[in-house]
């Protein structure tokens, strides 16, 4: 962490919940900007670029699907979304807007903390343009085109590899099963969630400690997956 705090702009339109967020956010050390449309984020994000965006999906003048849209048309600022559950399929479209990750209303504010410091790093690894990744006894060699458990070279197909690599590049991120596919596999089989289904099978029997209870490629129920990054002990 540097000296200078990061900068947080909250996109809510509850009045408790925006005081809430505001007080923890500047007590663990965050600049917090809160505003209560979509209009004003707009605004803000063009003025001020935080350094992460909080966004609640049910806003009274946008549609916050939209604003990930608009907003991902000029900048990669990453957008955290925070919505209830029983908005799902919103969910899912911001994720592939291109929104960053998602917590669930009502969270912990212990969770979204972790959310938060995991985008900064993720933002942090892209700005050093470095996609070594190391996480438990998994480390990614992307230089060498090697993977690595507990020191041994793994033997991954080339499409295993490749997902892998993909997982990789978004570590910490929740990826839905379309940009997965597309990235992977072509745009021709967008939609072929089977393909994942299967590759990351044979991933966590390669990869995990016990494939049956992953610890890195974790499914993100009714969504997705996430590659996580775990302490290297
Ligand atoms: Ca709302």
């Amino acid at each position: 962490m540097t000296d200078d705090p990061s900068s947080i702009l909250v996109i809510e339109d509850e009045g408790q919940l925006q005081r809430l967020l505001q007080t923890s956010l500047e007590a663990h050390g965050y600049r917090a900007v809160v505003v209560g449309s979509g209009r004003e984020a707009l605004l803000r994000i063009t003025a001020s670029f935080p350094d992460v965006v909080l966004l609640d999906l049910g806003l009274p003048d946008m549609d916050g699907v939209e604003l990930v849209t608009r907003v991902r048309q000029w900048s990669d600022t990453p957008i955290l979304i925070v919505s209830s559950r029983d908005r799902e399929e919103d969910k899912i479209a911001a994720l592939d807007q291109g929104a960053n990750d998602y917590v669930t209303k009502p969270f912990s504010m212990g969770e979204l903390l972790a959310r938060i410091r995991a985008t900064l790093r993720q933002r942090m690894k892209r700005d050093g343009g470095d996609i070594l990744y190391r996480s438990a006894g998994l480390e990614f060699d992307s230089q060498r085109r090697e993977v690595r458990r507990n020191g041994e070279i793994v033997r991954l197909s080339r499409k295993e590899y490749e997902l892998l690599r993909y997982f990789v590049l978004n570590a910490d991120r929740v990826m839905t099963h379309e940009p997965a596919l597309k990235a992977v596999w072509g745009p021709a089989q967008a939609h072929e969630t089977q393909y994942l289904r299967v590759f990351v099978g044979r991933l966590r029997q390669k990869l995990e400690r016990d494939p049956a209870q992953p610890e890195l490629l974790v499914t993100e129920s009714g969504v997705g997956y996430r590659l996580r990054t775990l302490p290297t002990t």
